[in-house]
């Protein structure tokens, strides 16, 4: 039970996951993504490395998860879609930009069904995955040495974003967990938190009871598991609600879970879309997919009836992607 249950508080939280897709090549090059347990760096190409003169292709398998999955979400199917760069650099991702869906993802406006209240989907769209930074010691903060290991650089990433329509830490880990099992049992990705598969992000504000306005809001990441969402979640409504009630401001920021001190800490300052340059349709870097989005939806409910319950069958065809000579294994 949130300790802001029942005061003068209303918690309002958004949820955005990040789920590792079940293809067998990662986004958009031919490399495995049975990653784990490989030598640092023995997965990698020019592609996902990012070297100069690669040419991205998009991962037609993982197209077909994307749809099962936003159709068992209720989502629209969007007929055009295209990809963007996100640029940024950071050591695990050297090339300095994402491959990532800015303002035509593939899908939208969908709901869930969690514990017999409906949380919207805002968009559900696909993007690849960095690399991971290996710290010597502990932490970032104490270790000597980090090092970089790019074999997880590419994999296909599926984004589910919701509208803030959950209430309470109970109410986002039903929503996680209802999540993971409509994903496990569409096929969509194996859905293991502690192996990354799934990565849940809440975003998490409070609001005083019967306003209408959204209050400032704080973003939790580093959490692997659902009894460290709940956990996160709970500990910072109880924490937003001492600093507001002391007549404190919210700092809007992205603050991590510590599993060690059970507590979230700030990780860095409010970030805004300035900080993330995007170039919409950067040349061949940025593939897109046209007409056929619609059929390849239809044809995959209509397929996968047995395993898609909560698919509506919408509209008939095959998925159409527009592919350069092949070096993808789907
Ligand atoms: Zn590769």
């Amino acid at each position: 039970m949130s300790s802001v249950v029942g005061s003068d508080w209303e918690a309002v939280i958004g949820m955005e996951v990040h789920v590792q897709l079940a293809t067998r090549s990662k986004m958009f090059c031919g490399c495995a993504t049975d990653y784990l347990g490989k030598p640092p760096n023995s997965n990698v190409c020019p592609v996902c490395l990012g070297l100069p003169g690669t040419l991205p292709v998009i991962n037609r398998k993982a197209v077909e998860l994307l749809l099962k999955s936003a159709l068992a979400l209720n989502c629209e199917i969007q007929e055009f879609t295209k990809f963007d760069r996100k640029n940024y650099f950071y050591p695990d991702l050297p090339k300095g930009y994402q491959i990532s869906q800015y303002d035509l993802p593939m899908s939208r406006n969908g709901w869930i069904e969690v514990a017999g209240k409906r949380v919207r989907i805002t968009r559900v769209h696909l993007e690849e995955d960095t690399g991971r930074l290996v710290h010597a010691g502990d932490s970032l903060h104490s270790g000597g040495v980090s090092m970089v290991d790019l074999n997880r650089s590419g994999m296909p990433l599926m984004e589910i974003v919701t509208e803030p329509d959950l209430r309470s830490a109970a109410d986002a880990r039903d929503y996680a967990v209802e999540l993971r099992a409509l994903l496990r049992t569409i096929g969509a990705s194996e859905a293991e938190m502690e192996k990354g598969h799934l990565r849940a992000e809440a975003n998490v504000s409070l609001r005083p009871r019967g306003s209408e306005q959204l209050g400032v809001k704080t973003e939790l990441k580093n959490i692997n598991s659902f009894r460290a969402l709940f956990r996160a979640v709970e500990f910072e409504l109880k924490r937003q609600a001492e600093v507001l009630e002391s007549g404190g401001q919210v700092v809007q920021e992205t603050r991590g879970w510590s599993e060690a001190e059970q507590r979230t800490v700030t990780q860095r300052s409010k970030e805004g879309a300035e900080d993330y340059p995007l170039l919409p349709r950067a040349g061949p870097a940025a593939p897109e997919l046209r007409a056929g989005l619609h059929r390849g939806a239809s044809r995959l409910a209509a397929g996968a009836a047995g395993s898609a319950p909560r698919a509506p069958c919408r509209r008939a065809g095959t998925v159409r992607v527009r592919r350069r000579p092949d070096h993808g294994r789907g």
